[in-house]
């Protein structure tokens, strides 16, 4: 993919409680009858009423969005913009992860329910930070390479008594609630493909939903429903048809059939994964899952002939009792870029024209807003939320956005925006309803894109059908972030906080008229929700990816969120990934839940600097091994160690490894002696060519920064901006 260079290249009821104090036992006989706190409401006490009713409870944070409209809101106000400045760490519980940190923590009867890398979950006192329980489900490090985009998982669901969590290697894992103990566990997927689950399951009327991802490496998209209670497969939808000679599943997928072309797709899978948005409306009882890309991205290798490509890049809307589909919106029709529309669904209830209407809303990565009806389907508006070049605008008659010239990238390698990280990605966004606004975590990148003339398809690796050889470094001015303000109404930005980087965190909006938010570049921030000033911010140590959640524990406010930099930019993002890290003070990655309230004043344990400090290596390098070594690396290497040989300090930074430059290497990357740290072993598809000439490119871009080190420091050379 992107080549070297400098760049990435790449409760209603609000906390009632004054009763949550706990007074002396002279002093409450004294008092006048006054009903005693009750004790927080445990998992066992979770049912479907509670998690339909789950915004009338902000004291708890009991689904990953918040509650099934996946609002992220919470109208708990104690830390307001009047306050906000006294925000300090209540304390903070180390992961002892070195990976992307994704989840958003649940909080439910006083205890922290929350999910590290290598999907290790984790039971936290919510006052203390004590650790309760961990239950690591020992996934296989082989299965690491699987993954496109680091080692993360979102966070789990509760129900009556138990903790779901879907692990990187596809299983469904129910636990006891209480103590961690598997009650059952489901292998939901294939796992001789290169599925992965990185999303967060959700309960929906006792079923467990839950998707998986792979489309990079190439597998068949579906979302799965178990039953809570046994484990049980309830049903499975399929998002992209199966074998063209066989019958398909279901109605749905005979319809989807004719809009697929040739036969490649269904070696490779297609695509269309469901690896993050779930929302459930109970009135209408529809639940609505986003799907993926397309397995490969190239259209012109995965469908040949055109056609849209059902149901790719689209919002579904299915029965939660049976998995039948009831409409589809198609946002990004033969997707040829990595536009997925798993991102983050959000339903309100909104006034557009003078009428009340039911809606669901999404950025998906392919920049533009959506507003559809969320009963029918029907597409309301659709306006870019970030600059866009593929497309001019989505025409309101036909649904369908209108592809530029440069959108084809079959003949020429061409530049285009959004990237395939996306304008938004699955950094979830948050909706305030009181202010009528949207807060996206947005990504301005760009991205060449360019088609894998010679494509073969290599079974377990990387099958995007797209030249990482080809297009130009993507300079730093065009990689950036920034927190948007929309108003999805007018469809338009009411206000917007630029970053030096992207890949920001996820967000949390409150009734104390804040948004929270966690950055690249290892802060934590209280954001004025009505107008974008940043009125409190914290350092973190590391970058911020996850988002926040919020909840009340005898009369105080908190605040929880996961730090943990990584995730596919954190990897993939060379020297914007690696600014992020320098700018978060140049630590070596180390995951940790921090948990603030107001007038806390705990500290986050010192952390480990990272050593970018190296010398040349004398001899002259040829060239054409440079170059071929380019090539190679950014074929195999890059995803994980950064464009540019650049690492943002959550793998080995290659250009100062020991280990690359010592005998050791071989036996590590073509006999997989490191497997365990979940290095794959790659002799299957490297050749020892390959592997020499990646040693003689890494070493002149150690050379190059061993002579930048030499050189007094500048401006330009200071990272970020
Ligand atoms: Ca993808």
């Amino acid at each position: 993919m992107k080549r070297a260079q400098p760049l990435m290249a790449l409760a209603i009821a609000i906390g009632l409680c004054a009763c949550g104090q706990q007074e002396p036992p002279d002093a409450a006989a004294a008092a006048p009858a006054q009903a005693p706190a009750p004790a927080p409401r445990g998992v066992d006490a979770v049912d479907d009423a509670r998690l339909v009713a789950a915004a009338s409870e902000p004291e708890s944070w009991l689904t990953y969005g918040g509650g099934y409209a996946e609002q992220r809101y919470s109208t708990l106000d104690a830390i307001h913009t009047g306050n906000v400045a006294q925000l300090g760490l209540a304390f903070s519980y180390d992961t002892n992860t070195t990976r992307g940190l994704e989840a958003t923590p649940l909080v439910i009867g006083g205890v922290i329910y929350t999910t590290g890398s290598w999907s290790i979950v984790y039971a936290v006192d919510a006052k203390t930070g004590k650790e309760i329980w961990r239950y690591d489900p020992k996934v296989p490090p082989e299965t690491g390479p699987k993954a496109c985009c680091d080692v993360v998982n979102r966070g789990v669901a509760a129900y009556q008594g138990k903790i779901f969590v879907g692990t990187l290697d596809g299983r469904l894992v129910a636990l006891d609630a209480k103590t961690g103990i598997p009650l059952w566990e489901k292998v939901t997927v294939d796992q001789t493909r290169p599925y992965t689950i990185t999303m967060a399951p959700r309960v929906v009327e006792g079923k467990v939903i839950i998707g998986n991802g792979g489309a990079e490496l190439g597998v068949r998209g579906y979302v799965s429903a178990y039953d809570a209670a046994s484990g049980e497969l309830v049903w499975r939808f399929y998002t992209v048809p199966g074998d063209p000679k066989q019958p398909q599943e279901n109605p749905a997928l005979e319809k989807a059939l004719p809009t697929w072309t040739g036969d490649t797709w269904y070696e490779i899978g297609g695509g269309g994964t469901v690896w993050d948005a779930v929302a459930f409306d109970p009135e209408l009882d529809l639940l609505y899952v986003g799907t993926g890309n397309g397995s490969p991205w190239a259209r012109k290798i995965r469908s040949p002939g055109g056609g849209d490509n059902l149901y790719l890049s689209s919002i579904l809307a299915l029965r939660p009792d049976t998995g039948e589909l009831v409409w589809h919106y198609q946002t990004t029709p033969a997707d040829n870029w990595d536009y997925t529309a798993v991102q983050h669904i959000i339903l309100a209830d909104l006034t557009i024209d003078g009428q009340p209407r039911k809606v669901l809303m999404q950025a998906p990565k392919n920049g533009f807003f959506y507003v559809l009806d969320r009963a029918t389907g029907e597409l309301l508006s659709a306006k870019n939320y970030v600059e866009i070049t593929w497309a001019t605008h989505v025409d309101m008659k036909t649904g369908r956005p209108v592809e530029t010239k440069i959108a084809n990238y079959d003949d020429a390698t061409q530049v285009i925006k959004p990237s395939p990280l996306g304008g938004h990605n699955w950094q979830p966004m948050s909706f305030n309803p009181q202010l009528g606004l949207v807060y996206i975590p947005a990504n301005d990148i760009a991205w060449a894109f360019g088609l894998e003339k010679k494509f073969v398809y290599r079974p377990g690796g990387w099958n995007n059908g797209n030249d990482p050889t080809t297009g130009d470094a993507i300079p730093r001015k065009d990689v950036s972030g920034r927190l948007i303000a929309w108003d999805p109404v007018k469809q338009e930005a009411r206000w917007q906080l630029p970053y030096p980087q992207p890949w920001n965190g996820g967000t949390l909006a409150t009734a104390g008229g804040l948004v929270f938010q966690g950055s690249a570049h290892g802060t934590f921030a209280a954001i004025d929700a009505a107008s974008g000033k940043v009125l409190w911010e914290t350092p973190t140590g590391t970058g911020v990816i996850a988002a926040p959640s919020t909840y009340e524990l005898d009369g105080e406010q908190y605040v929880a969120v996961m730090a943990g930099w990584g995730g596919a930019f954190g990897l993939v993002g060379g020297d914007a990934s690696q600014a992020a890290n320098e700018g978060a003070g140049g630590n070596k990655n180390s995951g940790r839940l921090l948990v603030y309230k107001l007038g806390g004043s705990a500290q986050i344990p010192a952390l480990e600097k990272l050593s970018r400090e190296v010398s040349a290596i004398a001899g002259e390098l040829d060239p054409a091994h440079v170059k071929a070594g380019n090539f190679a690396y950014h074929r195999w290497c890059a995803f994980c160690h950064g464009v540019g040989a650049q690492s943002g300090g959550v793998l080995p930074d290659l250009r100062t490894s020991q280990l690359f430059f010592s005998d050791a290497l071989g036996p590590i990357v073509m006999e997989g002696q490191l497997l365990s740290k979940g290095m794959p072993k790659l002799s299957q598809w490297m050749t020892q060519q390959e592997l020499d000439d990646i040693r003689v490119y890494i070493t002149a871009k150690r050379n190059e920064l061993a002579a930048q080190q030499a050189a007094p420091p500048t401006r330009a050379s200071a990272g970020g901006n």
